[in-house]
């Protein structure tokens, strides 16, 4: 076994694996570019070696300065993580040839499973049904029209080296074939700098069903069930879980066989996921394989008992699997929600920022689940615009599917994040809606359930509850200390009115609502002036809400639905019925940053004619492009931004006439 390893990565998994080295006794050497100085795996880790600029080109891509820590530092064995350095065949071999172990598997297995186009000949050879498609590379865009047509359309254009979900593009005819082959492979040149393009079957309203395996040197080779991974935007993943609420025992042992027969058939001998898409009706197509660590590896910890960064530890020391197939069961369910600095409010663009306030949920048993946060930041610590804009990866694990969906809902009312935007308001929603609790996934279940993006849900009937009751606890808070606490109150929440009658004492309130003749009863509050978070009982029920002073009242959130809420005197309620409503501000004439960025391209200039859906500029941020064009045809009056200029969210880059 090793004495030192070192993690050649950063953020959430390097942390995670210096857990599993603190766990064996390994000390741990990270290395770090210039933004993650102060960052947690740094303080976590044993040693920390500087290795560049925060441009991951400059730094974590660097095969030089990654093996030249190794010397330094004397580490024995790189745990890559994922992303960067952790499927690039290359570096594989230049560990081995410095005499420094992978902890991943061979360089042999990582190319021929590296490359989209390659690793579905081997599929195909090793027996594993592949979706019905072109293999082979496209050489222009005539080819792509007569290979999609024989096809059928819709197809799905891909780079043979794309990853992350990006160089994938679905042409439904022929006119997006034409746009969509050249645009494909630009961005294939550009993101991977490898322009090879293939077409496959374009699978509709598919689920992503992956399968997780697990090899040593010695030829040994099971998998560790599956995981469903269909809750995606942009085709990335957001949720996860495992095991999946399609697959009948049947079809888990099919896909597990076809995954482990191509596993053998490279010598795999890691820890590696084979992705499939799978139709509602249970047939699978093989994707890809990766050939590394998946983010989304803890559900299968959380359902198996085993943790895949020792698995793949001692595999690379040379050890045999302890188990054998037979020796696996799948206990309970598990599910991962992403915490991404993303705005779910505006088409989840990325958002970046200081983490002014991070307060997860506490991880370990909460009766009917347990909890696990898989993170790399701490309160104050600062999302770059540098790197992957996620946060954390927050798990539940419960005996049924059912409990771990309400223990996430319940977590997730926990996790309490002030700075960039996030997406945790998005993800309780979507525990909350009947479908996903039916478990009827599919890869386009965010575009069938959010066609017009998302802007937060109608408060329930136990919201509405929820809302008068701690906007009338946190009211009499506030006035119990400056000794002025009153009885009867108008209580305001966006459009509705009620007159309430408020009586308790201590941490219990009993709200009467004279109106409808029913009693709300709040115990067990938990809630100070000044604090983010908002703890309770209300009828039985115990959440957590979000909650903020606003003009005149609060801003409560439970869950995804947020209101402003006022607690009124009688007289005053009066007034406000005679308030005006403020007109929202006219952005019509403005294009605004949706994201803060950096400006890529002006494409206007004062005194030009744009036409609807021109483009205006282009942004960068987190190395996703957004292409902002004119909403209807106009003259331009200024512009206000330059290629290079970093600008924040809702900036004005350009105004017209
Ligand atoms: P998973 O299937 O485990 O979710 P992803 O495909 O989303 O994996 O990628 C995991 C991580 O690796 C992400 O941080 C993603 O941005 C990064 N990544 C994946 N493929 C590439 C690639 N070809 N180039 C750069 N980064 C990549
Ligand atoms: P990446 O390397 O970016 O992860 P994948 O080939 O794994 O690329 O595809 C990413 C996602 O795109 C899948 O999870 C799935 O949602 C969707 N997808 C890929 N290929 C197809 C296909 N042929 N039909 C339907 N959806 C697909
Ligand atoms: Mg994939």
């Amino acid at each position: 076994m090793f004495n030192k390893i070192l993690i050649a990565n950063r953020g959430e998994i390097a942390v995670r694996v210096i857990k599993t080295c603190r766990r064996l006794g390994i000390a741990t050497v990270v290395v770090y570019s210039d933004a993650d100085a102060d960052s947690l795996a740094v303080e976590m880790a044993d040693e920390a070696v500087h290795i560049g600029a925060a441009p991951a080109a400059q730094s974590y891509l660097v095969a030089d300065k990654i093996i030249a820590a190794c010397k330094q530092t004397g580490a024995q064995a790189v745990h890559p993580g994922f992303g960067f350095l952790s499927e690039k065949a290359e570096f594989a071999q230049r560990c081995a040839d410095e005499g420094i172990v992978f902890i991943g598997p061979n360089p042999g297995a990582i190319s021929a499973m590296g490359d989209k186009i390659e690793s579905k000949k081997f599929a195909a050879a090793a027996g594993v049904s592949c979706v019905p498609g072109h293999i082979g590379e496209i050489a222009d865009t005539a080819e792509a029209l007569t290979v999609s047509e024989t096809i059928g359309y819709p197809v799905m254009i891909k780079a043979s080296a794309g990853g992350g979900g990006k160089g994938i593009r679905v042409a439904w005819s022929r006119q997006d074939v034409e746009e969509g082959f050249p645009a494909v492979r630009a961005e294939a040149a550009g993101a991977f700098g490898d322009d090879r393009i293939f077409i496959e079957k374009f699978i509709e309203s598919p689920r992503h069903i992956e399968i997780q395996v697990l090899g040593d040197k010695h030829g040994n080779v099971v998998h560790l069930f599956e995981r469903e991974c269909s809750i995606q935007r942009r085709n990335q993943k957001v949720i996860e879980e495992a095991p999946s609420p399609l697959l009948d025992p049947e079809t888990r042992a099919a896909m597990g066989a076809q995954a482990v027969a191509l596993a053998k058939a490279v010598n795999y001998d890691s820890a590696g996921t084979v992705e499939f898409v799978a139709g509602q009706d249970r047939s699978f197509y093989f994707l890809e394989m990766n050939t590394r660590l998946q983010v989304e590896h803890p559900v299968t910890e959380l359902i198996t008992g085993l943790d895949l960064v020792e698995q793949m530890i001692r595999s690379a020391a040379g050890e045999k699997l302890a188990f054998g197939q037979d020796d696996l069961a799948i206990n309970g369910w598990a599910i991962e929600s992403r915490i991404y600095a993303e705005d779910p409010y505006r088409k989840f663009l990325p958002s970046i920022g200081r983490l002014v306030r991070y307060a997860p949920p506490a991880e370990g048993e909460k009766g009917a689940y347990t909890v696990r946060n898989d993170a790399g930041v701490r309160e104050g610590d600062e999302i770059s615009m540098y790197y992957d804009p996620m946060i954390s990866k927050l798990c539940t694990w419960a005996p049924t599917r059912i409990e771990a969906v309400q223990g996430m809902a319940r977590a997730l009312e926990d996790f309490h994040i002030e700075g960039p935007g996030h997406n945790v308001p998005f993800l309780a929603a979507v525990m909350d809606q009947d479908r996903f609790v039916a478990g009827e996934l599919a890869t386009s279940y965010i575009k069938d359930e959010f066609p017009d993006g998302f802007s937060g849900t109608e408060p329930t009937a136990f919201q509405a509850d929820l809302l008068t009751a701690v906007g009338c606890a946190m009211q009499r808070i506030q006035a119990q200390r400056l000794g002025r606490a009153r009885s009867d109150w108008t209580v305001v929440v966006g459009h509705g009115k009620q007159r309430v009658h408020l009586s308790g004492e201590g941490s219990s309130l009993t709200v009467d609502l004279l109106d409808e003749g029913r009693s709300l009863q709040l115990t067990d509050i938990a809630w100070r002036p000044g604090l983010p978070t908002f703890r309770g009982v209300l009828d039985g029920t115990a959440f957590t809400a979000e909650v903020a002073p606003a003009p005149e009242g609060f801003v409560i959130r439970h869950r995804a639905a947020k209101a402003r809420v006022l607690v009124l005197t009688a007289r005053s309620a009066e007034l406000h019925d005679k308030l005006p409503a403020k007109a929202p501000a006219d952005t019509s004439k403005l294009v605004l940053s949706p994201m803060p960025g950096l400006v890529v391209s002006m494409d206007v200039a004062v005194g030009q004619t744009v036409r609807e859906g021109e483009v205006v500029c282009v942004l960068e941020a987190m190395k996703m492009q957004n292409i902002l064009r004119a909403e209807r045809d106009a003259v331009v009056k200024t512009v206000n931004a330059r290629p290079g200029d970093p600008v924040a969210a809702d900036q004005v880059l350009v105004e017209f006439g």
